[in-house]
């Protein structure tokens, strides 16, 4: 089957031609064409989502996640990390027992869990519930790790015993992602150096960036081993702090969306993140009450698209959604290559999404 696109992108780089699948795997792209329309980019790969689709994955069972699942699609990701936040460790063993690895063969990729909390700084907890929050304790992340199919792990490394926890997480192949933290730079270097390799949602809820004080947030841009994930929905983050984080770590930023409940479902409202009430207004999601921001209602696609709109080239910013965060995890999907996984996202001039493939198999048709 071809697909009828005018390029594919690969390796980084738009190709020009058709990109054909058989059996659910690419088998040649660059193929010549005259009317091809659209191009093709892997699917998106997202690490941390809440919540999509009115469903919270604190909550969710089997019919919760086809139904976020099917929203996910709907945006271009096809491979995705459901996303549990701090919470009492019953709440999160059952979440974790809902998780099915691999996903249910309809909807995106589940590449596995990522675990935010509850081994976090009580700082730099942003909508994080303070009674759920732990110090590092080895047996209690022994329990979570062995409730479902944890991928990547969000904690402050700065934690008394945290570096233990992270010798652990290392050792059981899961990736460790330094966030909620209030860790300076000696603790930062410490902690990337024992084997954390990436930071989530850079700048939000850590220590701030001082120029005598850098924190987290500095020495993982200015770190090449270190991946960093932002937020880009145009609220977390200041459009020239985003151009900042490109030009320190264009080629290792991933885009993750954070997404709670409310993504992919139109309209403000009240919600819940967890245990958590939130309120939606205007594309912005808070905590009742104090108003703090509690993840959001970006789609990856949109994400992609702020990017872009920074004067980051299509390419990186595809990259950034897809080969990225993949690489993050190990995970091998994000690429379009011969022989490899047909997930892929037609997506028109104008970058909205127009087709999705998982394996090969039309998800969501023009
Ligand atoms: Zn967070």
């Amino acid at each position: 089957m071809k697909l009828g696109v005018r390029a594919a992108l690969v390796d980084g780089r738009l190709v020009p031609g058709d990109l054909e699948i058989e059996d659910g795997i690419v088998t040649a792209y660059g193929i010549l064409s005259s009317n091809g329309h659209g191009i093709a980019s892997p699917g998106f790969v997202d690490l941390q989502v809440n919540g999509f689709g009115g469903v919270d994955f604190l909550d969710a069972d089997a019919e919760g996640y086809a139904r976020a699942g099917e929203s996910l699609l709907q945006t271009g990701v096809t491979a995705y990390l459901p996303t549990l936040i701090t919470a009492p460790e019953e709440r999160l063993v059952a979440a974790l027992g809902e998780i099915v690895e691999g996903g249910d063969g309809f909807g995106p990729r589940i590449l596995g869990a990522h675990v935010e909390g509850p081994f976090l700084s009580p700082r730099r907890l942003g909508t994080h519930p303070p009674s759920a929050r732990r110090d590092p304790d080895v047996d209690l992340l022994e329990r979570i790790l062995a409730a479902g199919p944890v991928r990547l792990y969000t904690l402050a490394p700065e934690l008394p015993g945290a570096l233990e926890l992270v010798d652990l997480l290392v050792a059981r192949g899961v990736v460790v992602s330094a966030g909620h933290s209030d860790a300076n730079a000696d603790e930062a270097n410490a902690a990337f150096d024992r084997g954390v390799g990436t930071v989530t949602h850079l700048f939000n809820a850590m220590r701030p960036f001082n120029h005598r004080d850098p924190g987290v947030a500095g020495v993982a841009l200015a770190r090449p081993d270190v991946t960093v994930q932002i937020i880009l929905d145009g609220v977390h983050l200041a459009p020239d702090t985003v151009r900042l984080v490109w030009l320190a770590a264009g080629g290792r930023l991933a885009l993750v969306t954070d997404a709670v409940a409310a993504a992919g479902i139109s309209g403000d409202g009240s919600y819940r993140l967890g245990d958590v009430s939130v309120e939606v207004r205007n594309g912005v999601v808070r905590r009742d009450g104090d108003g703090v921001l509690a993840g959001s209602v970006l789609t990856m696609i949109e994400a992609v698209r702020n990017l872009h709109a920074l004067g980051v080239p299509l390419e990186a910013a595809l990259g950034a959604a897809t080969a990225v965060p993949a690489r993050v995890i190990g995970a091998d999907v994000g690429r379009i290559e011969v022989g490899g996984p047909a997930d892929v996202v037609v997506l028109s001039d104008e970058l909205e999404v127009e087709r999705v493939l998982v394996g090969g198999e039309a998800r969501v048709a023009a």
